[in-house]
């Protein structure tokens, strides 16, 4: 009797043992989070009136319909903080946490995103490029999605949303074959970023392209995290704390998504 006991209690407790461990691991070791990488966001008519800025467009709604679908499945939206705290080993963070972000700093941002994350009670990053700030004199919006924000509504950005910061997309250097410059060149840029600018520590890779010398440079600037950019199938994953931390993927949701797509992207690995 005292044998047959054993032989039924050592499996189960082996069980629980690997149970124990795989949940440990899954939790501490490959816990991933999924960094949102959106560009422009426009009504729909707005977005059909730019054709060539199909790709890098969401409407509205389904902005909207992404958020709502985060809240009612209690997603926490980091700040940039949190995440870096995260990626370093120094915080643990809910299974279900996202990162979103936005690159360029488009005009549309401020317009449409902002209220409707304020509104959602969420957290945002935008990736500025410090040039498109200093060169814009749009203040209002006139439903043409190609304008960026100025410096007059970078400063209400502050005082209105608290839940929006403010991260380097290269001062200078939103153009094909920028990364192909000299190191000297790459960190002028950067330095011209931080002196006109705050939050200088965390760099978005303009086109999400990036070599050794960028990676290089940022670090000389005491820079601490850098993301890519993947329309590349394999950059569709979610961020690890085993990633370089200049070398963060994210999820292109750029162009739009079905809130049923969005959902089984946020599940994927
Ligand atoms: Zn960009």
């Amino acid at each position: 009797m005292k044998i047959k006991k054993r032989k039924i209690i050592l499996p189960i407790i082996i069980s629980i043992i690997a149970i124990i461990i795989i949940i440990g691991v899954y939790i501490t070791e490959e816990h991933r989070i999924a960094v949102l990488c959106y560009h422009n966001i426009a009504t729909t008519e707005e977005k059909q009136n730019f054709l060539d800025e199909q790709d890098w467009t969401i409407t509205v709604e389904n902005f909207e319909e992404q958020l709502k679908y985060l809240q009612k499945n209690n997603y926490k939206t980091l700040t940039m903080q949190e995440f870096y705290k995260w990626k370093q080993g120094e915080i643990n963070l809910p299974y279900k946490s996202v990162l979103i972000t936005f690159d360029d700093g488009f005009l549309s941002n401020y317009q449409y995103a902002f209220p409707l994350l304020k509104k959602y009670n969420m957290n945002a990053t935008v990736f500025i490029v410090g040039s498109f700030i200093d060169n814009s004199t749009d203040n209002e919006w006139q439903g043409n999605i190609k304008t960026y924000m100025s410096n007059e509504i970078l400063e209400k950005v502050k005082k209105e949303y608290p839940n929006i910061e403010i991260y380097s997309h290269s001062y200078n250097l939103h153009y094909q074959g920028a990364i192909n410059r000299n190191t000297e060149e790459l960190k002028n840029d950067i330095e011209t970023f931080n002196s006109k600018f705050e939050n200088i520590d965390i760099y978005c890779y303009p086109f999400g392209q990036y070599n050794y010398n960028m990676k290089q440079a940022l670090k000389e600037e005491n820079y601490k995290m850098a993301f890519k950019y993947g329309p590349d199938r394999k950059d569709y994953k979610k961020a690890s704390r085993k990633d370089d931390d200049f070398e963060i993927p994210r999820l292109n949701v750029s162009h739009g998504m079905s809130v049923n797509k969005f959902a089984i992207r946020l599940m994927m690995y």
